[in-house]
């Protein structure tokens, strides 16, 4: 693998996607093999649209003990020609000492030349070991494809775009969501059939898992997401403005790293380079300073508002529409007139 360009800015600006035909032999295309690898239980659908930017046919792997119930739904919608299913229970919660081995052998199967799934934990947990299986490089949290061999990522937090070439026979690639859009669906549906099920002895088993229940849209797929920041003072106030003021919004709610680290917000709110990625289509920051490591997690959302007592706050350049004020003062009065 090398890296052929290098750009530097916003993402954004260059980042959306670009549906243009990629160029590739006829020739090429008939080889072309690309394995879908989706949550059950959660899929992020948005896969889809990237890998099928390589030109190939796609084929989706769906395993646990949702599968069957998900291929349905998978097998309907555009560019897929086929739902590989294994209904078993090893499968479920991702465990990536199962999950590599079965993708190592479908792949194998049915000799695919690419394997895309998402940059959530699931794919980032698994497929650096069937990288490791295959003996490939691993391309991760692509943003775009120009071509079957050639992806676009951000590194550095963002600052710098990378575009690189890989010569690997399997290109295995990990894809940030955000940055493609949903796949539609079709009137046909493709065949679902079962995947080679290695059925390897495990010594990983799923203990349990620990969920944080809210009623308010998920932050990485609200469209509507309002953040609090080290501005709050504390969590009281943060409970009290940021919340009541979501609510108004039918929003998500995010929070810095330091609202986090201070006890504002749970660790599961934050956006940035070490939380999460989100892309909605209004991001509200409250109280943040706006450091490059919390825009890695929200500069591409498509409008950004910012509300901060520091005209020179480094938000403000990002933003598309700021309010310099005292955020108590501000706030409460925005969320009673929303509510009206
Ligand atoms: C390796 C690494 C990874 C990191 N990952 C992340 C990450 O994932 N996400 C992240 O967010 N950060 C991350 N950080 C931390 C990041 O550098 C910043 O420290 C953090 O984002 C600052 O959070 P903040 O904007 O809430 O706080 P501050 O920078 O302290 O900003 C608070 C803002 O609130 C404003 N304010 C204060 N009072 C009021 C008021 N009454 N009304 C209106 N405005 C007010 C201030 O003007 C200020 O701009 C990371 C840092 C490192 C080194």
């Amino acid at each position: 693998m090398y890296i052929e360009k290098m750009f530097i800015g916003r993402l954004s600006s260059f980042q959306r996607p670009v549906y243009s035909s990629l160029r590739q032999s006829s020739a090429l295309r008939r080889t072309l093999a690309t394995l879908a690898v989706l949550e059950s239980g959660s899929p992020s659908y948005q896969v889809l649209s990237a890998a099928a930017k390589i030109g190939g046919p796609i084929t989706v792997l769906l395993a646990g003990s949702k599968a069957t119930e998900t291929a349905t739904t998978v097998s309907k919608i555009s560019g897929v020609s086929k739902v590989l299913t294994a209904s078993n229970p090893a499968y479920d919660h991702g465990l990536a000492e199962n999950f590599a081995p079965l993708i190592v052998e479908n792949v194998k199967a049915a000799g695919f030349t690419h394997v895309f799934a998402p940059a959530s934990a699931f794919g980032k947990s698994i497929l650096p070991r069937v990288s490791a299986l295959l003996d490939v490089q691993q391309i991760s949290d692509i943003t775009d494809v120009q071509s079957e061999d050639t992806f676009v990522r951000p590194i550095y937090a963002g600052n710098v775009i990378l575009t690189v070439k890989s010569n690997d026979p399997i290109k295995l690639i990990t894809v940030r969501s955000s940055a493609f859009p949903e796949p539609a669906n079709t009137s046909s549906e493709a065949a679902i059939e079962n995947a080679v099920d290695p059925n390897v002895e495990s010594t990983t088993t799923f203990v349990s898992e620990t969920l944080t229940k809210s009623e308010r849209p998920d932050l990485a797929s609200a469209k509507v997401v309002v953040s609090g920041g080290r501005g709050l003072k504390d969590k009281e106030n943060f409970d009290k403005i940021i919340y009541p003021l979501a609510d108004a919004l039918g929003a998500g709610v995010g929070a810095s790293r330091a609202a986090v680290d201070s006890g504002f917000a749970d660790n599961s709110l934050q956006v940035g380079q070490t939380g999460k990625v989100v892309a909605p289509d209004f991001y509200l920051a409250v109280g943040i300073s706006g450091a490059i490591q919390h825009l890695a997690g929200m500069k591409d959302s498509k409008v950004i508002a910012a509300i901060n007592k520091d005209p020179d706050a480094p938000i403000f350049e990002i933003a598309d529409v700021g309010l310099v004020a005292d955020l108590f003062n501000v706030v409460p009065e925005l969320t009673e007139k929303l509510k009206k």
